[in-house]
């Protein structure tokens, strides 16, 4: 096999920018990523030539050159991150992206951040601002709170916290709350990086009044109390609640501070699930820092919320850490309208996609299942379709034990395993991520819409992912 005449047949990169194919991408995409992924794909192709035995295989791949740039220049411009349809079932996917944000609330975070916004800028007075002016009344009003901020997360408002109010000084926590929540987020780390020491009271599963009594010094400078979220001691247990807490401190003089991780505003109970103590009865009971996430149980943006008492709130804005803890526009803009939702209980459960998801009820899952699999057997493709009952999740370590009763489509290829179905599935443009039970393929409807169900049911058809050999 001649291989040197294989190298010359390779098109030359100027007359390959003559053809009109490439010069169609060059008007699509760029010039300069377009004479890119031809160097590429020609590298790419001297050396297959370089090691290709097969004569007929190598002028194929030659013949492909086109092609091959086209993918290449595609990619470059498709963004890696994407839309992905969501049918486990957890609200709070973490590494889905937890808290999805309204489409009502999104165009107008859009509208804020294309343009110049008052988000450091005090239209009353003419003067410069607080970003956090946008949402703290709201913050205040809602929790109870005197004074409100909010930071990049709720990790970096526990340190923020820490640093703020007991930096050089020891904070007591109990043993059973030294917890680590997922990504890594552990309580004795944070506290070590804030500079507070960490003084561990009681044991795993009992801390009692007297255990934080007897652990305050003359270098205490606070009580933290952490919701241990994603795990529970059950049994023989004990802990001291927040409203024992505050007559401790007040005699001590020095602050409770509670992290409660999800943060629910709202009492769930009237809605099946478990009773959480709310923000709320946290202010209440006379906690003087309380600390959560705004993308869990809230339903917003990615955030760390800080309320409480206004003398520490103001430590914490005048603390240096939190120029480099700070929220950007997009995030302020979205705080503001999550929370105007909350002014009304009704309005929360109807517009956040958080809490109307975990608030629908079983009756209403059946009959959305019902219809998902109505969808899927209008479009014709080999498998069978049943409507299952199944257990959805609430996610991101809010309310680890709980399971809300909901209903699936089960999807049972024909002609293809079920494996290589959630592979494919995985593959689409438009992601499909199912729950697999028992080597079925589940779609809980509790975290689709109707939207998703519709682009689910097209890209299954359109793809033909459910016959042997698919479009993908
Ligand atoms: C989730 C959680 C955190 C971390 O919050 P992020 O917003 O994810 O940074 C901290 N503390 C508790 C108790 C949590 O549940």
């Amino acid at each position: 096999m001649n291989k040197n005449m294989l190298y010359r047949s390779i098109p030359k990169v100027d007359v390959l920018l003559e053809d009109p194919e490439i010069q169609g991408l060059i008007e699509t995409y760029s010039r300069d990523t377009v004479v890119e992924s031809i160097h590429l794909e020609m590298d790419a192709l001297r050396k297959y030539i370089g090691t290709c035995e097969d004569e007929e295989k190598a002028k194929e791949q030659i013949g492909n050159l086109n092609m091959n740039v086209r993918r290449t220049v595609t990619a470059m411009h498709t963004p890696n991150m994407r839309s992905v349809i969501n049918g486990t079932g957890t609200i709070l996917h973490t590494n889905l992206g937890r808290a999805p944000i309204s489409q009502k609330h999104m165009n107008r975070i859009a509208q804020i951040a294309t343009g110049y916004s008052n988000l450091e800028y005090n239209l009353e007075a003419g003067r410069r601002g607080e970003r956090y002016s946008h949402f703290e009344k709201l913050l205040c009003k809602i929790t109870g709170a005197e004074a409100a901020m909010a930071v990049n997360n709720n990790a970096a408002a526990v340190m923020l916290i820490l640093s703020s109010l007991a930096k050089g000084g020891e904070v007591v926590v109990s043993r059973g709350e030294l917890v680590e929540i997922g990504g890594k987020f552990r309580v004795p780390d944070v506290m070590e990086q804030s500079g507070a020491t960490l003084v561990e009271v009681g044991t795993t599963n009992k801390t009692h009044y007297d255990d934080y009594e007897s652990a305050i010094t003359e270098e205490t400078k606070a009580l933290l109390k952490v919701h241990t979220s994603n795990y529970r001691i059950v049994g023989f247990t004990d802990t001291v609640g927040i409203d024992e807490l505050i007559p401790i401190a007040k005699e001590h003089d020095i602050p409770v501070i509670e992290d409660l991780g999800s943060g629910v505003l709202i009492d769930l109970s009237k809605y099946g699930i478990t009773y959480e103590p709310t923000v709320q009865d946290s202010i209440r009971k006379g906690a003087d820092v309380v600390c959560f996430s705004g993308d869990k149980l809230l339903g917003g943006p990615q955030a760390g919320i800080i309320i409480g008492k206004k003398k520490y709130i103001d430590m914490m804005k005048k603390n240096q850490l939190t120029r480099a803890l700070r929220i950007d526009k997009f995030t302020a803009t979205a705080l503001e309208l999550v929370l105007q939702e909350y002014l009304s209980e009704e309005n929360a459960i109807q517009n956040i996609p958080v809490l109307k998801m975990i608030t629908k009820s079983y009756d209403e899952t059946v009959a959305e299942a019902k219809t998902f699999k109505r969808m899927l057997q209008r479009a014709k493709l080999p498998a069978a379709y049943e409507v299952v009952d199944c257990e959805s999740q609430i996610g991101g370590g809010s309310l680890p034990l709980e399971r809300i009763p909901s209903a699936a489509v089960a999807i049972h290829p024909e002609k293809i395993s079920v494996p290589e179905l959630e592979e494919r599935m995985r593959h689409l443009p438009v992601p499909i991520i199912p729950r697999t039970v028992n080597d079925t393929i589940l779609l809980d409807v509790r975290t689709l819409d109707k939207d998703a169900m519709t682009l689910a049911v097209k890209q299954l058809k359109e793809m033909d992912i459910l016959e042997e050999t698919s479009l993908l």
